[in-house]
């Protein structure tokens, strides 16, 4: 595919993304010793740089060598919009021209940062606008660690503070179905857990999953972090529909795989997910079922309203509803809070992403072509050759 435009450094291989002993193999090439990792590795993650120029502890001739050969160059950034609410959202765009997004919510005391996992996605679930669109591909580890260090130096949070960051949390709640890449997303994971580096602690990381049943304990085993499930509906007849994965793995298999969740317990609740559809699954016995369903397992219940979209087939529940559905939770021993939608502005609200962007690059291809310029940089049809289904 063609690139749009060319990476500054295209020719030489970006360090950000490589493990701890993918970095002692680059090392041994140039015929460095292993412990250069750990020197390296705090320039590239606590310090933040961005050129090996400013890494002195590594002296000249290494810095030189590296240099010749490597980048610790992230994605580029294509666009960046701002919330009046404070969210900030990034698109970026990878060497190979494809796009996705990456969201900052900041709030009173934390920020969380919403990472994507995939270029578009396979799941179809029928409330969601990124679900319009095809997968693309997966994203690499290096693409998913690359959207957490564009938000920190966006807000020059570099050496990054022990306390009061702007990005304490990263949530796996952007396009894509992380469980689906569970090896690049793992890696990514690893490396922005190290405490030498970004030093973001599996607790105050959430990954939420459609329902990927066999991936979920390794989840648990393999990365500790804490669980999040978009559950959406309390019968399998109705999930099937929402969410088309359920056909897969049903609600009673998915449960299960929650029940047994490691590490999951009452200081560390597992999330559910549900987006409140009017009319469709809003009512006062489908929030009884839903209490009763969770009942064993130490749960908490993100309340989401709906992001409408163009053509969204449903609408969000009334607020009364919402409020009274909360309240059957919160009376069965749940937390249940209504989630406040953040973004919505920018289209960086749940299930908003990256179609919108999608959507601007073909309007203005369209006034471009509608005036006769067609370009390099502008290729006769910019859309991916997966994507181009998309009705826009
Ligand atoms: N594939 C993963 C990660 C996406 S997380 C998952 O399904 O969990 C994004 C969250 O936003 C999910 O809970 C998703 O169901 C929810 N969501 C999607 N579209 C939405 C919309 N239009 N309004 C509100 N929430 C939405």
């Amino acid at each position: 595919m063609t690139a749009m435009i060319p990476a500054p450094h295209h020719s030489r291989t970006s360090l950000i993304g490589l493990s701890r002993t993918d970095l002692a193999e680059v090392l041994a090439e140039l015929g460095e010793k292993p412990f250069r990792v750990r020197q390296l590795w705090h320039w590239i993650y606590c310090r933040g740089a961005r050129d090996f120029g400013v890494m002195t502890s590594l002296g000249r001739t290494l810095r030189g060598a590296l240099s010749e050969r490597f980048s610790v160059d992230r994605p580029a950034v294509a666009r960046e919009q701002n919330s009046r609410d404070g969210s900030r959202k990034w698109l970026l765009r990878f060497a190979d021209g494809n796009q996705a997004e990456t969201v900052l919510i900041p709030e009173e005391d934390r920020g969380a940062l919403c990472v994507s996992s995939q270029v578009g996605c396979t799941l179809t679930c029928k409330f969601c606008h990124t679900g319009t669109q095809r997968l693309v591909r997966n994203l690499t580890a290096a693409e998913i660690v690359g959207q957490m260090l564009i938000a920190k130096d966006a807000v020059g949070e570099w050496p990054t503070p022990k306390e009061d960051r702007l990005l304490s949390n990263i949530v796996l709640m952007g396009m894509g179905e992380p469980l689906f890449n569970y090896d690049a997303v793992a890696k990514a994971l690893w490396i922005i857990m190290d405490r030498e580096g970004l030093a973001v602690s599996r607790r105050r990381i959430t990954l939420s999953t459609a329902g990927v049943v066999p991936m979920i304990p390794r989840v648990g085993e393999e990365l500790g972090v804490n669980l999040a499930v978009s559950l959406h509906a309390v019968t399998d007849d109705l999930r099937d529909v929402l969410v088309p994965l359920n056909r897969k793995y049903p609600i009673a298999e998915l449960l299960d795989a929650c029940r047994s969740y490691p590490g999951a317990s009452n200081a560390r609740r597992i999330t559910f997910e549900y987006v409140l559809l009017k009319g469709v699954n809003d009512s006062l016995a489908d929030a009884r079922a839903l209490a009763r369903l969770l009942h064993g397992i130490p749960a908490k219940i993100n309340l989401i309203p709906f992001n409408a979209w163009p053509g969204a087939p449903f609408e969000n529940s009334p607020p009364a509803t919402a409020a009274r559905f909360a309240t059957i939770l919160n009376d069965a021993g749940y937390s249940a809070p209504i989630r406040v939608p953040r973004g919505r502005d920018i289209m960086a609200a749940c299930g908003q992403l990256r179609s919108a962007s999608e959507r601007e690059r073909l309007s203005r291809f369209r006034a471009r072509q509608a005036a006769g310029i067609v370009d390099d940089d502008h290729p006769a049809d910019p859309r991916p050759a997966d994507s181009r289904t998309l009705s826009a």
